[in-house]
């Protein structure tokens, strides 16, 4: 007998109740539904304070309705509506659920409402990032509450409120997210990842911006490439945006990106508006040059290393030009580490059992960063992309594949009750 490792209880009883968490999923999927219709008519565009608080109301309201304790992590400190947080259980299992109430969408958008089209599918702002997401987790609240089992776990809920544009500094905005899993096992993100049900993310890059600032010496153009003026600013940032191409080029998963540069005379960049300005003369060599960036990595050696050859790249200049590069705060790297690939597997053994077929990782280029990613580093596990799947994320095409709302609460209350059996 020493096989068997699913827990206390025979194999027939949690088969029944499996059964019955399954049955009451299917009892609580018309009110998934018209939960949902009602959240993503309701703007919560990141800046939409009022309308991020109204989602957290909705959503508060079930979630008192089911035992936990709800609070609102208040989200004036760093310039956002806020957070809604939700506890609940004394014994079991410390599993943190992640979800956001805001969207891409502002108010003034023209894209403001739940929209149904044929073959189950609705068009929708936030629909599946990730309002769909943030329904499964209540979903499967209710599934475990009604059958019984919820008691058996502990858990937090964090649906944060500036997921699509985090509020600064990090460390204040981020928070109740990293408190909560410094607490937690596990953490559970319900972000629609790459849209596809057969996947799931067990790892995300990093994701950090960086600014450089190159000065060169004035002088008339007549003069340039001379001992005495050297090669300016423009050509000197040329230089070094092509040696970050070359030297980094030979890192696995890590991508840079420039997306903004303005040069000559004189240039100033606007960070909050994203825009630049410069004025020069094309007979004058030029003086300063400003590109701001990207950088996304898949691990904290790999941007370490990365930043380290940019800084020696930018270090080693054209005569008479100097450089400064930094690097802003940013998201950490979600690791691939053997405890999320077990997680995951675990995933895919209920979504087999339930005969929706194996989940495979989702490749790590296709996953951008996102909450969950400040708790990678505090928990036991991670696993995310359990939401509500669909295309179009981010655009006015956003559309939600409702077939997937009850497999994967079906597949996300197996997970807290195997979870919870297993301890
Ligand atoms: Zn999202």
């Amino acid at each position: 007998m020493a096989m068997i490792i699913i827990g206390a209880q025979p194999a027939f009883a949690m088969q029944t109740q499996e059964r019955a968490i399954i049955k009451a999923v299917a009892a609580g999927l018309p009110l998934a539904r018209q939960t949902l219709k009602q959240v993503v008519n309701i703007n919560s565009g990141t800046m939409n304070f009022d309308g991020v608080h109204q989602v957290g109301d909705v959503f508060a309201a079930e979630l008192s309705a089911l035992g936990f304790q709800t609070g609102w992590v208040e989200g004036g400190d760093f310039g956002r509506a806020g957070h809604l947080v939700a506890m609940r259980g004394t014994k079991g299992p410390k599993i943190l659920l992640i979800g956001h109430l805001d969207t891409v969408f502002a108010k003034t958008d023209a894209f403001q409402t739940f929209e149904p089209l044929p073959r189950d599918r609705v068009k929708g702002p936030g629909i599946t990032d990730m309002k769909g997401g943030d329904v499964i987790i209540i979903a499967a609240m209710r599934a475990l509450h009604d059958a019984g089992v919820l008691d058996q776990a502990q858990i937090k809920i964090v649906m944060t409120g500036d997921e699509e544009s985090s509020g600064r500094p990090l460390n204040r905005s981020k928070a109740a997210l990293i408190d909560a899993a410094k607490w937690a096992d596990i953490a559970l993100g319900f972000e629609d990842g790459d849209g596809d049900i057969k996947t799931a993310v067990i790892a995300r890059r990093g994701s950090v911006r960086w600014t450089l600032k190159v000065t060169g010496r004035a002088a008339h153009s007549s003069q340039i490439f001379t001992d005495d003026v050297g090669y300016g600013a423009i050509l000197e940032t040329a230089r070094i945006l092509n040696a970050f191409r070359e030297g980094l080029a030979d890192m696995q998963n890590l991508t840079f990106n420039p997306g903004r540069i303005v040069g000559g005379t004189k240039a100033n960049m606007d960070r909050a508006t994203y825009s630049g300005t410069a004025f020069g003369k094309s007979n004058v060599v030029s003086q300063t040059a400003l590109v701001s960036g990207g950088i996304r990595a898949a691990s904290g050696e790999q941007l370490a290393a990365a930043k380290a050859r940019m800084q020696t790249i930018a270090s080693n200049n054209l005569a008479h030009t100097s450089a400064a590069l930094s690097f802003a705060e940013g998201y950490p790297p979600m690791a691939p580490t053997k405890a999320n690939k077990e997680l995951l597997s675990l995933y895919s053994a209920i979504s087999k059992d339930l005969g929706y077929g194996e989940v495979l990782a989702v490749n790590p280029r296709k996953a951008g960063a996102a909450d969950i990613s400040f708790t990678a580093g505090y928990v036991d596990a991670a696993l995310d992309g359990l939401g509500l799947m669909g295309t179009g994320g981010h655009t006015k095409e956003e559309t939600a594949d409702m077939t997937t709302l009850k497999r994967n609460i079906e597949k996300t209350a197996l997970l807290i009750y195997r979870l919870s059996e297993g301890e």
